[in-house]
């Protein structure tokens, strides 16, 4: 097991100076941080994911949750871990100081989750799930379900859930079934909800789940749906709890986070199950969708703290690994030489390299987006917070998708540095392997994801978000080409830059004579190509930074450090960003083959 699961000086340099979390900390809601709190707060969630997370990680993947008679049964630091979660702030750190939060910002809370899932991804999701159920009461609940449930899931005495996906609704939610039918104060519902995470352990002494579900009579697809608070025990008149008719009726057996429950829920069997509108009926797809950006943050987030997880294990293994020679002049292997280290073969660096330059580069891409969020809400400009809010949106998806995808293939280059052993059980790799392939699926799979990219926020509000994100790409090229050894780098950004413009110039007049299918028939293709510009821009920003450190003389980061980030720069450079010109071919071929409905192909 590597002790070092995740790199803190470089996530903090990051924080900190590339993304300069001072901007953030200067709004007013966050007067009472400052760099050295959040520094503190850090470091103590570390010494929280070393004692409560890391050494129970590989136990969860052996002791997978199961269900047995009725219920779900956990790993028992799920309940240890909620408990001490809740204790720490850690479930209502976002949340504002008169409901007893810690009104932190969320690049912070982001931060400081993004460390506990590099110590164990099995465990954060409890927390995170009955954050956002409690963040959907606090926005759009009122004061008796604010009352009623929140106090209870800020401390973790009580779980949340999102309930969204039904065994024929999961990309189009627009088919959900499960029935809300008005009673008195409240509504009765019935139906089945599947692949409902953390949806039923012990030790909580309530599950609240935030329900979709379709009031009878309300119109057909995505308007007529409404949120509704569930749980598991409803309270009764005298004060006490009783069962609310919420059945679990299984657990899915996955191939990895095994230890973060994946259960099959069922409502009203015995026509006794209760529900409390969240705001107003049928718009409770949009409320969900408000919340949308920050969860789909926390799945790139996620995604990326495995990818460096598996990056500081396999890095680890290479240092120690001794096996065949270094080439020497003639081009043959001297056997009378000692053996060398695998980290000292060029093929293994590179796969070490390519690992870094995704895991470093997804963490900033997450900790951006996040600290557009916060700048969306708390800017003191309503411009500014507009201007933000456009940047977060037309980033959100790729954050979803680039940590998603590129980590998998980050992860699986992480086995390959351990050759066989990769494959096995005795090394942690394999775990890291099989508990990333999720994230492209869940929260919206990566083909959502780049049909949200490419035909809604690539044309949003006549492509101002593009128009800015462009904006903040060429700040980043102009204030790189002021240092001479980066000039070459910001030229090639600049250059794909303009491909990005060849490529829209091609694909947007179909979707102007409403050609949709063609439009949109590559849009997984354009997330590829697209995020890695975005990854190229975030690459030379990190590089710029750094240099600027150096040359400064006046820094509180090593020289070491700053230089193995301009490094890796010039790595992304080399070796990722060219697979745009690739893409960009494909994109841009006037061949249709993914559309010839009348051709058939597949036998
Ligand atoms: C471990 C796990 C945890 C989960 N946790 C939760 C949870 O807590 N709460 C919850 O509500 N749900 C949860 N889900 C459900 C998850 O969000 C869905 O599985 C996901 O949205 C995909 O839906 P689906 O499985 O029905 O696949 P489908 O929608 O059937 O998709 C199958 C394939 O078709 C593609 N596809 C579908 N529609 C289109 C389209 N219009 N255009 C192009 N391609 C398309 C998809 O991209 C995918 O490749 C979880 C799932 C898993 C496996």
């Amino acid at each position: 097991m590597p002790k070092q699961y995740i790199d803190l000086a470089t996530l903090k340099f990051i924080l900190y100076k590339v993304h300069d979390l001072q901007n953030v900390l200067d709004q007013d809601r966050y007067a009472d941080y400052d760099q050295a709190s959040v520094d503190l707060f850090l470091n103590a969630v570390k010494d929280f994911s070393d004692k409560e997370l890391f050494p129970f990680f590989r136990e969860m993947d052996a002791q997978a949750a199961h269900y047995k008679e009725g219920e779900i049964i956990v790993h028992s630091q799920v309940r240890e871990y909620m408990k001490k979660g809740g204790e720490m702030g850690l479930i209502g750190a976002l949340f504002d100081y008169d409901i007893g939060g810690l009104q932190m910002p969320n690049v912070v809370v982001t931060a400081a989750t993004y460390i506990q899932e590099t110590a164990n991804n099995h465990l954060p999701g409890y927390i995170g799930l009955t954050l956002g159920a409690a963040e959907l009461i606090v926005h759009f609940g009122n004061a008796s379900l604010n009352d009623t449930y929140v106090p209870k899931m800020i401390t973790g005495d009580w779980g949340g859930t999102m309930c969204l996906t039904e065994p024929q609704a999961g990309s189009s939610l627009s088919d959900i079934v499960t029935a809300a039918v008005p009673n008195g104060e409240s509504y009765k519902i019935s139906g089945q909800k599947i692949f409902i995470s953390g949806g039923d352990y012990q030790g909580a002494g309530n599950i609240v789940h935030l329900v979709l579900a379709r009031i009878k009579g309300a119109p057909a697809g995505t308007k007529g749906i409404s949120l509704f608070v569930v749980p598991k025990k409803r309270p009764s008149a005298n004060g006490g709890l009783i069962p609310n008719d919420v059945n679990t009726l299984g657990d899915f057996q996955k191939m990895g986070q095994k230890g973060y429950c994946t259960t099959h829920l069922s409502f009203g069997d015995q026509n006794d199950c209760q529900g409390w509108l969240v705001g107003e009926p049928n718009k409770g797809l949009k409320y969900m969708f408000l919340m949308m950006n920050g969860a789909r943050i926390g799945v790139g987030r996620g995604a990326a703290a495995i990818t460096m997880a598996a990056y500081r294990a396999s890095l680890s293994y290479a240092k120690e690994r001794p096996q065949g020679r270094n080439l020497t002049t003639t081009g043959k292997k001297d056997v009378s030489q000692e053996q060398t280290l695998i980290i000292n073969h060029p093929d293994v660096k590179r796969m070490l390299f390519f690992q870094k330059v995704v895991a470093e580069g997804s963490l900033s891409l997450v900790l951006l987006a996040s600290k557009y969020h916060d700048l969306s809400t708390t800017h003191a400009n309503p411009k500014e917070r507009e201007k933000y809010l456009l940047l977060l949106e037309i980033l959100t998806p790729i954050v979803k998708t680039y940590p998603s995808e590129m980590g998998s293939v980050s992860v699986s280059n992480g086995l390959q540095v351990l050759g066989g052993y990769g494959y096995c059980n005795d090394f942690i790799l394999q775990q890291y392997f099989r508990d990333i392939r999720i994230f492209p699926i869940y929260e919206g799979t990566t083909g959502i994801q780049s049909l949200d990219l490419l035909g809604r926020k690539i044309p949003m509000d006549n492509g101002k978000p593009l128009q800015l994100l462009s904006e903040e790409i060429m700040k980043t090229i102009n204030g790189a080409s002021e240092f001479s050894e980066l000039v070459p780098y910001a030229e090639k950004l600049g250059t794909k830059l303009e491909l990005a413009q060849q490529v829209l110039q091609f694909l947007l007049p179909f979707a102007q004579k409403g050609d949709y299918q063609r439009f949109l028939s590559d849009a997984t293709v354009f997330m590829e190509f697209f995020g890695n510009i975005v990854m190229g821009w975030l690459w030379l920003d990190m590089g710029k930074k750094a240099q600027n450190e150096l040359v400064s003389g006046d820094t509180q980061y090593s020289a070491e450090l700053l230089k193995d980030k301009i490094h890796a720069m010039k790595f992304y450079f080399k070796y990722e960003l060219p697979k745009s010109t690739a893409l960009a071919e494909v994109l841009m071929n006037k061949e249709v083959l993914t559309l010839a409905s009348d051709t058939k192909v597949f036998g």
